[in-house]
């Protein structure tokens, strides 16, 4: 690799970081991934080591760090599996809002324990009737005294049985379309609030997903983020980062993907030679290879470009879609490289194919950042 972001200090940090991951993660990730959830005590020692939201300010327990560092972190969790992703959506996605939107009051109140990793969080946008079109969301939240009172229901929502804390997007204003839509802070515990079943998943079986249900949920006032009504705006904002940080977990996956096809085709024989003579093997990974390195200088210009706080929408789109894109196509021909073995679950190809599926479906579809691309392009 060659990011010109990383420098001398990131990479200690990079070589320290994969040496925690192989002794506390690497041995656990299969018991992690039957119990459908990564322990509370791991995401304590993540903490502990500085390995969460690394961004925040040293009073709230962060070390200020740059984002390159939230980078390495993205791609050293999806090198060990992608299902360790979800504490980088707690990370570099969820806490980010509070750190922007929050008063000095709720950083106070909340910063701390997700940089220790003692408290966990979720976003929940997403509906049962409700997923790309978010303007079409139904949960109200009504201003009553000192509370607003929560109705509705949220879905596919990652984190979510494990969650301390929820970004909540709601409508405080049901006439004002987008205008109306403000994001909620509801707290584990809140009356009204309950965590629904935890959804089994076709893969990233080690992150929890769930069902969110909220009647009559009473929401202290001082939990709103930011304005009422400026909710879609602040999403709009920080969804660029999701996306970023999307396609680096999914080239980290392609980059392993190729590793370990290419290992594999080195030491199986077939027709009395290594798979890797054949000529075919040879222009698949020579294929693949180009593509993943095409990808990877797409994305650390578009990192350089983020961390400059340039204006990256298309950019940040493009990469979603075709990272993610590439990452199935990856997986498909190394698991077909690794003939029958790559359909049997002990080998990580197996996993690797079931994980990147959902890449171009989340942090919004590929069909619909290519309707973003569009529509910038003046269509
Ligand atoms: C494992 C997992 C984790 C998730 N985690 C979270 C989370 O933490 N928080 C959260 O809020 N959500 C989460 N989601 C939800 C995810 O963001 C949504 O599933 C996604 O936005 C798509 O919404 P939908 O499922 O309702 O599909 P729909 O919106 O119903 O889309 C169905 C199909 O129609 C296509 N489509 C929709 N609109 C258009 C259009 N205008 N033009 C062309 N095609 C279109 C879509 O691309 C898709 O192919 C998660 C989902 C999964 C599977």
């Amino acid at each position: 690799m060659n990011q010109s972001y990383i420098t001398q200090e990131h990479e200690i940090f990079r070589r320290s970081l994969r040496r925690f991951l192989e002794k506390e993660a690497v041995p656990c990730f299969e018991e992690w991934e039957t119990a459908g959830r990564i322990p509370r005590l791991f995401w304590k020692k993540m903490g502990e080591q500085g390995y969460i939201c690394p961004w925040a300010d040293e009073e709230y327990g962060g070390i200020n760090a740059d984002y390159a560092y939230s980078v390495i972190i993205a791609e050293e969790l999806d090198r060990v599996g992608t299902g360790l992703g979800s504490i980088g959506l707690h990370s570099d996605t969820v806490m980010p809002y509070i750190d922007s939107y929050g008063s000095a009051e709720q950083k106070q109140r909340w910063l701390p324990g997700a940089v220790s990793g003692e408290l966990i969080s979720a976003i929940a946008m997403t509906e049962p009737g409700a997923g790309s079109d978010l303007q079409a969301i139904k949960t109200t939240a009504v201003r009553d005294g000192e509370h607003y009172i929560v109705n509705g229901a949220k879905t596919f929502i990652s984190n979510g049985i494990q969650a301390d804390l929820v970004v909540v997007v709601c409508k405080t204003d049901t006439k004002a379309g987008h205008k109306g839509i403000s994001l909620l802070v509801v707290e584990d515990g809140t009356p009204g609030f309950t965590k629904g079943k935890q959804l089994k998943k076709v893969g990233q079986h080690s992150s929890d997903t769930a069902e969110l249900l909220f009647q009559d949920a009473r929401v202290p006032i001082g939990n709103l983020l930011g304005e009422e009504g400026k909710g879609f705006y602040y999403l709009m904002e920080k969804l660029q980062q999701e996306r970023i940080q999307l396609a680096i977990c999914m080239l980290a996956s392609c980059e392993r993907m190729l590793e370990l096809t290419v290992d594999y085709v080195k030491q199986r024989q077939v027709f009395g030679q290594p798979l890797a003579k054949f000529q075919h093997t040879q222009f698949k990974l020579a294929e693949l290879s180009t593509e993943i390195k095409i990808g990877r200088t797409f994305v650390d210009q578009l990192i350089v470009s983020h961390m400059e706080k340039k204006n990256v929408v298309q950019e940040a789109s493009m990469a979603k879609w075709w990272i993610t894109d590439l990452a199935k196509k990856v997986a498909s021909e190394c698991m077909q490289l690794h003939g029958g073995y790559g359909y049997m679950e002990e080998y990580e190809i197996a996993r690797r194919l079931r994980d990147v599926q959902v890449g171009s479906i989340y942090a919004g579809t590929n069909e619909i950042m290519k309707v973003i691309i569009a529509k910038n392009m003046g269509l």
